[in-house]
């Protein structure tokens, strides 16, 4: 809590402000051509700015972004972090630094999120992927393996992966932990063996469904070239936003935590109706059957994932008629969201690997969770009570796999 508070603003007294300001300049004045240019080199090859360098460009260096990114390692015990314009501009730069080190080969376990599953079966940065399951992750390492990929919980039907069993497999080869649905408030991966944890910080961090940006906490190689990746690639975090997610770290234990304790009481009645298939969330009685959750998480987190009986028109009929409860892709906000992972956050992903039609992911906010129950109840009535309805057009869940 201490941390997310203060860290990124311990020179702020020292400044003799509060909080701080936004800087907005794109361009910053050299006192020189030659210190300008070695500024620039310094910050273009990844390094951060020495006392007396001028941050030459935005690109290359903004404090704000500076301020956020050393708050957030701070938070995941991590030495340094790079933040950028989204979630995905974060994953694309880890995967571009793997090019660059000749190591093209990333091992990713699903399920991923929609766009990352996307993102590694095209192979459009040049990598070339092989998908396999936590357990195989050792036999799937290759000569020019880069990187192991993973998420967990995984988006999106919360499947819970040990990371520390997965860093064991992978030896040598750096693991990557997506920490978008857990934060550094209930997981922190670089303590169980992890070289990276990357967020889509559009969603906890953020929390507020108002910006997008991504960022990765990792050691200070690794931020080297990701910065340099950043600076030439330009997938950069802009000031204002890079302000928010600062504020957002302030907030986020408090937000997650509530949020988790919303969720257990959401997940407890739909786990009881009778038109609910099942339900995945690790808080409930049998719902982290290898204790991976109770190992390596301070709780269940506020993400759960259900399926509804009926198929995809029931599950289609339950998101369509919520009225407090938002039918919208996206997560980790103060307002409870669902939705359709296979037509929506999910439609890219191959359809061995994509997630049922009938099921339904839910974010939980910070709403009295007795007004979320209300509302899942009435939606889960009307879906019970649709009147048979024309022939609904056959969904087109399918969306080829092409760069
Ligand atoms: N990782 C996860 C787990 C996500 O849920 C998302 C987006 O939904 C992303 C990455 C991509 O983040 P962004 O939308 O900020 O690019």
């Amino acid at each position: 809590m201490t941390n997310a508070v203060h860290a990124g603003r311990e020179d702020l007294t020292a400044l003799g402000v509060h909080v701080a300001g936004i800087d907005q300049s794109t361009t910053y004045p050299v006192t020189g051509v030659t210190q300008g240019g070695d500024s620039y080199e310094q910050m273009a090859t990844g390094g951060r700015p020495r006392p007396g360098d001028s941050y030459v460009y935005q690109r290359l260096w903004n404090p704000n972004v500076d301020r956020f990114e050393r708050g957030l390692a701070t938070m995941e015990g991590a030495e340094e972090a790079v933040a950028f314009s989204t979630g995905m501009a974060a994953i694309s730069a880890v995967l571009l630094a793997c090019v660059a080190a000749g190591k093209p080969h990333i091992v990713g376990v699903r399920p991923l999120y929609g766009g990352t599953d996307h993102l590694l079966a095209t192979g459009l940065l040049g990598t070339r992927v092989t998908f396999t399951t936590p357990d195989a992750v050792a036999d799937a390492i290759e000569a020019d393996t880069g990187l192991v990929l993973i998420e967990s919980p995984g988006n999106p039907t919360i499947d819970l992966i040990d990371i520390a069993d997965v860093a064991r497999q992978a030896g040598d080869v750096p693991v990557a932990v997506d920490n978008t649905f857990a934060t550094p408030v209930l997981q922190q991966p670089l303590a169980l063996g992890a070289a990276i944890s990357l967020h889509s910080a559009t969603k906890y961090i953020g929390g507020h469904g108002d910006l997008l940006g991504g960022v990765v906490a990792t050691s200070t190689e690794w931020a080297t070239r990701l910065r340099q990746v950043r600076a030439i690639t330009g997938g950069l975090l802009a000031p204002t936003s890079a302000y928010h997610l600062h504020r957002g770290l302030q907030t986020l234990p408090v937000r997650v935590l509530q949020q988790q304790a919303n969720a257990r009481p959401v997940a407890a009645f739909l786990a009881e109706h009778d038109l609910v298939e099942w339900v995945r969330y690790p808080g409930l009685p049998g719902g982290d059957p290898d204790g991976i959750a109770a190992r390596q998480m301070a709780g269940p987190g506020a993400m759960l994932a259900f399926a509804v009986k009926g198929g995809f028109d029931a599950a289609a009929a339950v998101a369509e008629h919520v009225r407090l409860v938002v039918n919208a892709v996206s997560l980790g906000g103060v307002d409870t969201l669902i939705q359709h992972p296979a037509a929506l956050t999910h439609r890219p992903v191959a359809s061995e690997a994509k997630p049922g039609e009938d099921v339904l992911r839910l974010s939980i906010g910070l709403e009295n969770p007795d007004d979320v129950i209300a509302d899942l109840r009435q939606a889960l009535e009307a879906a019970r009570d649709l009147s048979p309805e024309p022939a609904r057009e056959e969904p087109n869940l399918r969306v080829a796999v092409r760069a």
